[in-house]
């Protein structure tokens, strides 16, 4: 994604880094669909960083308990695994099965294979439906995505969701793993979209809420943005929501600072980063537009995590994600209100601007088959006029003393509770509220007529008028 091309082209600035942002939230729980918790695959998986003079290596090894005619990965956006990988062993070979789609690891002498090295390239590969494999850090720190990295014998099937990965790394350098430091080495099983694991010299800066890898490289107002306003958006969902359980979310920024044009960012479990290929964040930090991008996307990612269960505690399936996505696009809208008193004309007008698309998109394609027509972003635009509406309409009915947060934190109640995740369960919170009209606006915007979908985003858009 290129923000030179993006601040030019303004009308299309916010619902397209929402979606880019958020896209692989999509990959990550349309891919643990159908997932068991398998037994492992028969493939360890070693990686291994050393560094010679100022260069860095980084080689992986795969070794299989039963030998396999060809190794084949799970995730396989492009062909450029044939390019960026070099085998360390002249027979083998990555080449790109184009009946099947997907790369695949062979001898070319035909040999079974049971031990096979690659050295890996590790720079900035933007990837377009994937995570990035390397996100550098300008100081020489490296992340990976681990999940580039799963294979499976032969070919890959749903029970292969279970890797067991050992990093080892310099002596003067250390691992980030799940918010934890290690020195030297360290092992972990691994499993679904994978995470991502940082390796270098930098100490991650370890809040309450957070446990942070920030570039020293990136521009002041962006690291003490990433530094003071990550935590203030945590403190607001806490409070708002309910407070996070369990292990500290990572949140990963790095800069590449080198002549590309490509910015990217993404979420994983408990996992949110976001990376920087290109030299002009300079002049960009200065760029107010670019500002509240940033801090868009961010506050949407961490509304996120304070959702319940993640997507899957959401919504049924992909036609629900105006839910997750909606509400996530909408809260970021409160809390930027909330926190910034100049973001109020930035958030109105990517509200318009969410208006419009929701609706010239609805006159293409439902709102339940918008992920099959290439139209996510109506997921968040159109589901953030519905939160929206939803908000108005709760508000008004209680005199303000409940709102959007309300009928979130009973939906994360009753999803715990053993009830249904999704529509159904959300549309009868709605009940009580007496608003008929609402959830009729509802109905219609998400049914599968055009006009009434169109009719029911504008009624939504005037409430609670
Ligand atoms: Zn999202």
């Amino acid at each position: 994604m290129n923000w030179l091309n993006i601040t030019k082209i303004k009308t299309a600035i916010s619902i397209s880094l929402a979606l880019l942002a958020c896209f692989n939230v999509e990959i990550a729980w349309a891919n643990s669909q159908g997932h068991n918790d398998s037994s492992s695959s028969n493939i360890l998986i070693n990686v291994e960083k050393s560094t010679a003079d100022t260069s860095e290596k980084w080689v992986v090894t795969y070794t299989l308990t039963t030998p396999a005619k060809t190794l084949a990965f799970v995730r396989n956006p492009d062909t450029s695994r044939t390019t960026r990988w070099f085998a360390q062993d002249s027979d083998i070979e990555i080449v790109f099965d184009d009946a099947k789609h997907q790369e695949l690891v062979r001898s070319k002498s035909g040999k079974s294979l049971s031990t096979v090295s690659f050295l890996m390239t590790p720079t900035y590969k933007h990837l377009g439906k994937d995570y990035a494999p390397f996100s550098p850090f300008s100081d020489g720190g490296n992340a990976f995505h681990s999940g580039r990295l799963f294979a499976c014998a032969n070919a890959c099937s749903e029970e292969d969701n279970k890797w067991q990965l050992t990093l080892n790394v310099p002596s003067d350098e250390h691992i980030v793993l799940n918010g934890k430091v290690t020195k030297n080495s360290v092992s972990w099983t691994d499993n679904n979209d994978g995470r991502v694991v940082y390796v270098g010299r930098q100490q991650p800066i370890i809040t309450d809420d957070v446990v942070a890898l920030i570039d020293p490289g990136l521009p002041k107002s962006i690291k003490v943005s990433l530094e003071e306003d990550i935590p203030n958006m945590m403190a607001f969902f806490s409070h708002s929501l309910n407070p996070l359980k369990g292990e500290k979310p990572m949140l990963l920024a790095s800069y590449a600072n080198i002549d590309a044009h490509s910015t990217q960012g993404g979420t994983l479990p408990n996992q949110i980063f976001m990376h920087w290929n290109r030299q002009d964040l300079n002049e960009q930090a200065n760029n107010s537009s670019f500002v509240n991008q940033t801090l868009w996307f961010f506050a949407h990612e961490v509304a996120h995590f304070y959702q319940p269960g993640s997507t899957e505690g959401v919504s049924e399936n992909k036609e629900q994600s105006w839910l997750h996505e909606g509400s996530a696009d909408y809260f970021a809208a409160i809390a930027m209100n909330f926190l910034y008193e100049d973001a109020n004309s930035y958030v109105e007008s990517r509200m318009t601007r969410a208006f419009e698309s929701c609706t010239e998109g609805l006159a293409q394609t439902t709102l339940a088959h918008a992920y099959k027509n290439g139209q996510f972003n109506l997921y968040y635009s159109c589901g953030m006029i519905m939160h929206r509406a939803i908000d108005s309409v709760v508000q008004q009915k209680t005199l303000g003393e409940e709102s959007l947060f309300t009928v979130w934190k009973r939906l994360q109640k009753a999803v715990h509770s053993g009830m249904p995740p999704g529509t159904a369960t959300f549309l009868t919170l709605l009940e009580p509220y007496n608003a008929p009209e609402l959830i009729k606006a509802i109905n219609n915007a998400t049914s599968d007529d055009a006009l009434k979908a169109i009719q029911g985003i504008e009624t939504l858009y005037q409430f609670p008028e």
